[in-house]
């Protein structure tokens, strides 16, 4: 049998990636490796990545390096996943939060190093988050996140922004838009853990983490990783309040969007009388608040849910750093 020949396929998001340089580092490296030719697909309005995906894929692609941010990677992986295909997937990152590229060590500079990691680097088998989701109209949907979904405050944030901001800034930098707008409410939810008992958990915001964030720097999700079959669950009250404002400041400090002390200033302030917080880990773990609430699956705005489930899918995808 002939041996399988290698080939890149380039998803990016037009206009913010300077296309040029980017075809010149990929082509000095895989023409004279001897690959078949690139594939460049750019992402549109209506078609945000798993098209291009999807069409990687079914041309054979072997390798998909992702020259997007955290949208853009996520709607990939999500195709990927579905399709059980076997291709790689490597981030350039784009943008400002590039969560999951922080998490794979993925310099946020010098785009010759991410191109030669997502085509060349070590490729780790990943899990994705699977959410089923029960919107406000009864309607039932399936997402697939490979950092992270919000429940409350933070999801509410991000509806809250509009989204040539969201663009510019990246996911994680309006923090403080919404720290300062917005009014700091509380939500009253039941969760349920791998099928045990049901409890009753009173929050700012509760997030279910994938991979956990910032490994090193950040003590919320200490135990996440990458591949552990398992959903790493934090519950945002007033003792963790200060990580929480901790990872958002390291996220965004680059571009001066958040002034910790205000912002905390008026979150401590907001948080008198709320129960303790804890991390949970779970395969499992099924959401039901007492009203609507709002839900963001990797920094995109989901809108008001009813009720979810988010479950690990172990080893989804294989992704490059
Ligand atoms: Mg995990």
């Amino acid at each position: 049998m002939p041996k399988k020949q290698n080939r890149a396929a380039v998803i990016y998001y037009p206009g913010r990636v300077d296309l040029r340089k980017l075809r010149s580092i990929v082509e000095s490296i895989v023409i004279p490796l001897g690959w078949e030719p690139t594939l460049w697909l750019k992402t549109e309005a209506d078609e945000t990545g798993a098209v291009q995906a999807l069409r990687a894929i079914a041309q054979k692609a072997t390798h998909i390096v992702v020259a997007g941010g955290d949208g853009t990677v996520r709607t990939v992986l999500e195709a990927v996943a579905l399709n059980k295909s076997a291709v790689t997937v490597g981030i350039v990152p784009i943008g400002t939060g590039n969560v999951l590229a922080r998490n794979l060590g993925i310099p946020l500079e010098n785009m010759r190093t991410q191109v030669k990691r997502a085509l060349q680097g070590i490729a780790h088998p990943m899990d994705m988050g699977l959410a089923r989701i029960i919107l406000e109209d009864d309607t039932r949907v399936e997402k697939l996140f490979a950092v992270m979904a919000g429940i409350g405050f933070d999801a509410k944030i991000m509806l809250n922004t509009d989204s040539a901001r969201k663009l510019k800034l990246g996911w994680i930098a309006y923090a403080e838009s919404g720290f300062k707008q917005l009014p700091m409410r509380y939500q009253k939810l039941s969760i349920q853990i791998d099928g045990r008992e049901i409890r009753s958990v009173r929050v700012l915001t509760l997030l279910i983490g994938n991979v956990g964030w910032l490994p090193g720097k950040l003590s919320m999700m200490p135990d996440a990783s990458l591949d552990d079959g398992l959903l790493d669950v934090a519950v945002i009250g007033p003792r963790r309040i200060w990580d929480w404002i901790d990872f958002w400041t390291r996220v965004t400090i680059g571009n001066n969007v958040v002034r910790t002390t205000r912002a905390g200033r008026k979150l401590l302030d907001a948080t008198a009388n709320v129960k303790t917080l804890e991390n949970l880990t779970s395969k499992k773990i099924r959401v039901m608040p007492e009203e609507l609430v709002e839900l963001q699956i990797d920094g995109d705005a989901i809108g008001l849910i009813k009720e979810a489930e988010f479950e690990s899918i172990s080893r989804a995808v294989s992704v490059r750093s």
